[in-house]
């Protein structure tokens, strides 16, 4: 297996070694509990003590209070609530108090959530009020200027998850200082740590959480520093530990690791500084520009940490850029939260302003301090060799038949068929979203585009067939019925009747009418003029099931253009004894050497996408895969089905994808499907 290349620090960072060290020697050699009063408890709390003296030199934290947390999201709670109820205090007494509960448009949701939550339970019934930031990121300083006076607090993160974009700090406190200076200040510093100085003590700040993950500490630790005179309200309540702050006996292998890496922050050699991370960024994003020629950066450099880049490709979606970063062992992240349906854009972005395409499409690449040159060379190397397979392998084919690719959004299916060797396509059924990437990847691999076609009669279909023409620079409106080209020739079909058709190498697209309005089109190879009923391999049926004469055969593949039975093709005869409710076999991957040594013939079948494959190496058990994209899965049905009795073992990366090949295997009536759970990122 390709070995790691972990590029999602602002997710999360591996134990720093000497971390790892003080962790371990806090459980097995200082165990002890801290509040104990014997020698076993005072060598536990020794390590709390000076884990908490280096937390304060680090943080500039100056006579204010430095506690340890779980992480940065009780931080926040334990700010808040502190901030409310002092609020909610001061108003009883009838101080006037702001109104507003102010907080940066791009904060972490456990900023907006915990405002809302402790605004609810607690009665303040504040107004959470979102503080807009401009097309860089950065808060609107005018806007804060006019909420600041009624603002109870103002929540404004140091640096952006995200983005990486780094507030105007000093800007807000002038802002604040002068337009607000009742209000409570939090700022979440948890991506500033280790990456930005920090003097706190000397700042208007009232309140600022650490997460340890996020700088080579291990999860489940926290720091959140509170301002000497700012008011606190304990978030937990019971033993008394951490001086009655907060209770609960202290997580003290993760303070000893704290310690460690607030050791090596002090000592001043064990991280990069910004100059040499500012160096490593851009040779990331000359490797990235080699890759993606046309792509965005979200973010400008000289506003951001040196350590987070957040792009967009033009044409890919997050999720293109990620299954192959993946598959080539660089571990990045979407810039956005995905579902598996639909790829929701980024707050974050779509908050900048950004154009939709950029937020749906952002990737975030995040490496943190203690990167080396050795491992930007290598992570550069990497996306090098990304960029090249992505050019060249997204639309292959085996001489001898045209390719089909399906192209699906949100729920609706397309078609490409093409032939490299005649360099034609024809598209049927586009999806609308999709219709600048088709063509992007048309233009790209040099095929001529003769019919863009739709099956039904709907609105939706032909706005959808005139946006990818305009995106092909041609006129956008269909030239015939449902996009049939003005002149075209004819097939003469297996019932005697004759059709219009599009030659397409040495294969037929044959249109048959299907009442009201809508058509369907056969696909099989030409023998000369005619396209013989045995001949015909897929029928692009639209939403219906024709019952053509001579063509409802096992091995005549129906392509919908949404879900039928809950997979986008069938087969032409009917399913007796497939029953909808059938799951493919799942295979755990501690039992696939065994299930191979059971059954020797079973084929294995890597359903990643092209690229996916070529750059990363590696297959379940070393075995030798066919590999079968899932978008070409059509294409590759018969074939698969043509072995009934062979098991077929699906895998891809995570095991999605194989779980939905095999389902649509299952359903095409292969009674020996299987799908590898949790795919290759578990065969380690
Ligand atoms: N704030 C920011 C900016 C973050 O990046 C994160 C982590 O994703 C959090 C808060 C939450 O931190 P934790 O995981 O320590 O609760």
């Amino acid at each position: 297996m390709t070995p790691d290349i972990y590029l999602d620090a602002n997710a999360t960072s591996p134990v720093l070694p000497s971390a790892l060290a003080a962790a371990v020697e806090a459980m097995e050699g200082r165990y002890g509990n801290p509040s104990s009063s014997h020698a076993t408890g005072l060598r536990a709390k020794w390590i709390l003590d000076e884990t908490r003296l280096r937390a304060r030199r680090v943080l500039g934290a100056g006579p204010g209070r430095v506690l340890f947390t779980s992480g940065a999201t009780e931080g926040i709670q334990t700010a808040v609530l502190s901030a409310l109820c002092a609020i909610r205090e001061r108003r009883a007494a009838g101080e006037a108090v702001g109104e507003l509960l102010v907080y940066g448009a791009t904060e972490h949701k456990a900023v907006s959530e915990a405002l809302a939550h402790w605004n609810r339970l607690l009665g303040t019934g504040l107004t959470l009020q979102a503080l807009p930031v401009d097309g860089d990121g950065r808060h609107r300083l005018d806007v804060l200027r006019e909420l600041a006076p009624r603002a109870a607090m103002v929540c404004t993160m140091a640096a952006n998850n995200e983005t990486g974009v780094i507030s105007d700090i000093d800007g807000i406190a002038q802002v604040l200082r002068e337009h607000g200076p009742r209000a409570y200040w939090m700022v979440d510093c948890v991506q500033a740590l280790g990456k930005l100085p920090l003097d706190l003590a000397n700042t208007r700040i009232d309140y600022a959480p650490f997460s340890g993950h996020k700088l080579h500490a291990p999860k489940g630790i926290g720091i959140l520093y509170v301002r000497d005179g700012a008011p606190y309200t304990p978030l937990m309540i019971g033993g008394g530990q951490e001086s009655g702050q907060r209770s609960g006996t202290e997580n003290m292998a993760g303070i000893a690791a704290m310690g460690a890496v607030l050791a090596a922050l002090e000592e001043g050699t064990t991280f990069r500084g910004h100059a040499e991370l500012a160096a490593m960024r851009e040779r990331v994003a000359a490797a990235l520009r080699d890759a993606f020629p046309g792509i965005v950066f979200n973010a400008p450099f000289d506003l951001a940490l040196p350590t987070t880049l957040n792009f967009a490709v033009p044409d890919l979606a997050s999720k293109d850029v990620l299954d192959l970063f993946d598959a080539a062992g660089l571990r990045v992240s979407a810039g956005s939260a995905c579902s598996a349906a639909k790829a929701a854009p980024s707050y974050v972005l779509a908050a900048m302003g950004l154009p939709e395409w950029r937020s749906a499409g952002a990737v975030r690449l995040s490496f943190g301090p203690l990167s080396d040159d050795a491992f930007i060379d290598a992570a550069c190397a990497r996306i090098r060799r990304c960029g090249g397979a992505l050019r060249r392998h997204v639309l292959d084919h085996a001489d001898g038949h045209p390719g089909v690719l399906q192209l699906s959004s949100e729920g609706r299916h397309g078609w490409i068929v093409f032939d490299r060797r005649a360099g034609q396509a024809i598209v049927i059924d586009p999806p609308a979203p999709l219709a600048g990437r088709i063509a992007a990847q048309l233009r790209g691999q040099d095929l001529r585009v003769a019919a863009v076609l739709g099956t039904g009669a709907d609105q939706d279909g032909a706005h959808a067939r005139g946006l990818l023409r305009a995106a092909l620079g041609q006129d956008a409106s269909d030239p015939g019925p449902l996009g049939w080209p003005r002149s075209s020739g004819e097939a003469l079909l297996g019932d005697g009747g004759r059709a219009p058709a599009l030659t397409l190498g040495t294969a037929l697209l044959a249109r048959v009418d299907a009442g009201e309005g809508a058509a369907l089109y056969l696909l099989g190879a030409a023998a000369g003029a005619q396209l013989p009923a045995d001949a015909v391999r897929m029928v692009f049926a639209g939403s219906g099931v024709p019952a053509l004469h001579g063509i409802a055969r096992k091995d005549v593949l129906l392509c919908h253009a949404a879900d039928m039975a809950g997979v986008p093709f069938g087969v032409a005869s009917a399913q007796e004894g497939v029953r909808r409710d059938d799951a493919a076999a799942q295979l755990a991957p501690d039992a696939l050497e065994d299930f191979l040594r059971r059954h020797p013939d079973a084929l294995l079948v890597d359903v990643r996408e092209a690229g996916e494959t070529a750059v990363g190496a590696g297959t379940p058990a070393g075995r030798a895969a066919l590999a079968v994209p899932l978008s070409r899965l059509a294409e590759h049905a018969a074939g698969l089905l043509a072995q009934p009795a062979r098991p077929l073992v699906f895998f891809c990366r995570s095991g999605n994808r194989s779980a939905r090949a095999a389902l649509c295997l299952q359903r095409l009536g292969h009674a020996q499907v299987f799908t590898l759970v949790g795919g290759l990122a578990l065969m380690r």
